[in-house]
């Protein structure tokens, strides 16, 4: 059994937990600094470019742990699974038996995906999370004729997106496609792509401008809280892409407000599952992809455990502190429960696990050499870029009118195939944004959320085509 003494203990080789390094690296080279990670593969972060001030596109990467000494000399690194930890001593105990002596801790555990209830009792049911469950999704890709994907964020958009030479069944809860991110309007925008493309003379690019604003009856999207993240950086469907089952048809089949009620596995049929969905209908298919949301991972014990969300996530403050003092969280498996600025809202994303991971090292630093910390700028915005279905998407603020109420307007600008544009106004405020395509707004959108400047005085001119907005900002 080892023994290990150290400043700052950090535990998970995710976002999180390797931002959580790189920073203290910078921070404090001098002090002494732990990692414990289960897999020697870890997570890291390159390329960064800004598109705004806190709109930010970078990639992820795996590289290994061992990689992580070239920034901080005397990182010790621990290959094993954090066991327990003792908040009263200060002590983390691994699997293996090695005991680390901390002064400050950050839990950066990710979060692991929440499969449909029958999946142990069929391999045919996966769950995306990792690369190795990519590869096993690979091999069944190239073999099957028929699968049924469900779920409706981020990740079941980009595999309906990703494969090709497959028959597909999208099965989705809500009324509409990729709620997660999307408002009904930009699910049709994207709806419009799955057809073939049609030419230039088909498709004249035919703006369409609206303001409206919401009624009583209207319904507000209400934020899907079940986002499925973990382990894999953004561009991990880029495997499936090269993966064409050419022999297989190429079919989308996709089953609004329905959830699967039983997969059961069978002999002798044309298909190997039937999948019995909530409105009665049954599907036969090769095999499920289910990627309906995350779980923190809190895989280990505690000698008192620190308050948690309703989520199960680790309740931390501000500067990422859980209720425990001296033990900090950041990333998947932390529940954001200090007051929340106006535009932003937790979704676990690579870019929260960035952020939160940053500023629980800068909060750690704090502690020990006792100095004051303020909360990091980043927080004030919401921001999410990624890329659906082909199209750049960048989210700002509260997008879908999260938390606004019935008392919100919107103004859209969509040109089919092109772009598309929505505007979540209150009181004469911007609040949020969407910005499909190569939109160029993110800048002024941006700024307009963060100052909270009156744009009454524009009227829907602010998103006229015809008229370069940027120059009344100028
Ligand atoms: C398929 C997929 C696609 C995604 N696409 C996007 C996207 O396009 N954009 C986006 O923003 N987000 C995306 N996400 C979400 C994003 O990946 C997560 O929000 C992010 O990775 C969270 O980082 P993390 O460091 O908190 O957790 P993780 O990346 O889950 O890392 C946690 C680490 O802790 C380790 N660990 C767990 N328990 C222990 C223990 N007891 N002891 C030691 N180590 C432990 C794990 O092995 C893992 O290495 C996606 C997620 C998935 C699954």
């Amino acid at each position: 059994m080892d023994n290990l003494r150290t400043t700052y203990l950090v535990v998970g080789g995710g976002i999180a937990g390797v931002t959580c390094v790189e920073t203290l690296a910078i921070l404090h080279p001098e002090a002494s600094l732990v990692i414990i990670t289960a897999s020697s593969l870890v997570k890291n972060v390159s390329n960064v470019s800004f598109y705004a001030k806190t709109i930010v596109k970078f990639d992820v990467n795996e590289t290994e742990a061992n990689s992580l000494k070239k920034i901080h000399p005397k990182l010790e690194i621990v290959y094993d699974s954090l066991k327990h930890i003792d908040t009263k001593n200060k002590l983390a105990t691994t699997e293996c038996g090695t005991v680390v002596q901390y002064e400050v801790i950050c839990v950066c555990t990710g979060g692991i995906p929440k499969l449909i209830s029958d999946s142990k009792k069929s391999k045919r049911i996966l769950g995306i999370r990792d690369t190795e469950s990519v590869q096993e999704f690979q091999k069944r890709l190239q073999s099957g004729r028929k699968m049924v994907i469900v779920g409706n964020g981020g990740i079941a958009s980009e595999i309906v997106h990703a494969t090709h030479g497959i028959q597909k069944v999208w099965v989705i809860r809500d009324d509409y496609i990729s709620a997660t991110f999307l408002d009904p309007g930009a699910a049709e925008f994207f709806q419009d792509t799955f057809k073939n493309k049609p030419t230039e003379e088909e498709n004249p690019k035919k703006t369409i401008l609206r303001r409206h604003v919401f009624s009583e009856e209207d319904t507000v999207v209400a934020l899907n809280k079940d986002l499925k993240s973990a382990a894999l950086g953004p561009d991990w469907y880029r495997k499936l892409e090269s993966i064409r089952n050419e022999s297989g048809e190429q079919e989308l089949e996709i089953i609004y407000k329905v959830e699967i009620k039983s997969v059961v596995e069978v002999k002798d049929k044309e298909y190997p599952l039937e999948v019995e969905l909530s409105n009665g209908r049954t599907v036969t298919c090769d095999f499920v992809v289910s990627a309906t949301g995350v779980e923190p991972t809190v895989n280990f014990k505690w000698d008192k455990a620190p308050k948690t969300g309703p989520d199960g996530g680790l309740a931390v403050d501000e500067y990422q502190e859980t209720s425990i003092r001296d033990v900090f969280a950041a990333g998947d498996v932390a529940h954001a429960a200090w007051r929340h600025s106006p535009h932003w809202f937790q979704l676990r994303l690579w870019t929260q696990a960035r952020h939160m991971a940053a500023m629980a090292a800068k909060a750690m630093y704090a502690r020990i050499t006792n100095e004051q910390v303020l909360q990091d700028f980043c927080f004030e915005l919401f921001t999410h870029c990624t890329t659906l279905f082909g199209y750049r998407v960048i989210l700002l603020g509260k997008y879908n009118g999260q938390g606004l109420g019935n008392a919100y307007e919107i103004l859209l600008r969509t040109t089919p195939r092109h772009e598309y544009i929505k505007f979540v106004l209150q009181n004469g405020r911007l609040q949020g944004a969407i910005l499909i395509g190569e939109t160029d707004l993110e800048e002024m959108c941006e700024n307009l959320i963060l100052d909270q400047i009156d744009l009454t005085p524009f009227g829907d001119d602010i998103l006229n085509p015809d008229i370069d907005i940027d120059d009344y900002f100028d």
